[in-house]
């Protein structure tokens, strides 16, 4: 299956800010954004002129596909089911995004990065109302329990990430056990609370329309 392969910290010094995408390390000084804010490449120091239209929805649009660690064809898919479903295509493009399953796992503080996350769906770690399911952009559903196998209880990196996660704030749309590393979907995601890093999904609509 393909993925990114390079630093990840170069997709937030090109976004500008930080996506959070390596979990703990985003929090420290260690981080690339907190070092050195520029654009990566040789010339990223350079002034460069400001952006037309067409620069800042593509922008928009790379933003949100690193934030959710979705590749190009992929992301074009879930964009067309948004469109297909009732309501404002842009909302229903996020909360099919935070519903995949390696984000809720990660919402849910048992994976501290997506990327992560992922790794434990792929490695079969994880379990969905009882069964095992290895896909990471499966689609949770409301009322829906998604947990990790019990042999990952006392997994290092497992309970760091629950530490890392017990200082952030859980989704309204997700009740969680820390204890038993168990979390279910309530209702579907909200928009209006997903505003870190900031996401501008009708750019990505405009983009797609064109
Ligand atoms: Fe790297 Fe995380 Fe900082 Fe992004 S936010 S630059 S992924 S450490």
């Amino acid at each position: 299956m393909a993925r990114y392969r390079e630093a990840v910290c170069r997709l937030c010094r090109r976004e500008g800010m930080k996506l959070y995408l390596k979990g703990e390390r985003c929090f420290t000084e260690k981080c690339a954004i907190e070092k050195r804010n520029t654009p990566p490449g040789l010339h990223g120091r350079e002034r460069r002129r400001k952006p037309g239209a067409y620069a800042e929805q593509l922008r928009a649009k790379q933003r949100m596909r690193r934030v959710y660690g979705v590749l190009e064809r992929q992301f074009r898919n879930v964009f067309e089911k948004a469109e297909r479903l009732a309501g404002k295509t842009g909302e229903n493009l996020v909360v099919l995004l935070e519903r995949r399953l390696d984000t809720i796992l990660h919402r849910a503080g048992m994976a501290s990065s997506r990327a992560q996350a992922r790794q434990l769906v792929m490695h079969g770690h994880v379990r969905v109302n009882g069964r095992k399911v290895n896909i990471p952009s499966y689609l949770v559903n409301v009322n829906e329990e998604v947990a990790l196998k019990d042999k990952l209880r006392e997994n290092a990196m497992v309970l760091q990430a629950r530490e890392l996660a017990g200082r952030q704030s859980v989704p309204s749309w997700l009740e969680v056990d820390r204890e038993n590393f168990r979390a279910r979907l309530t209702a579907l995601p909200k928009r209006e609370e997903l505003t870190t890093p900031p996401l501008s999904e009708q750019l990505v609509v405009e983009l797609y329309s064109k």
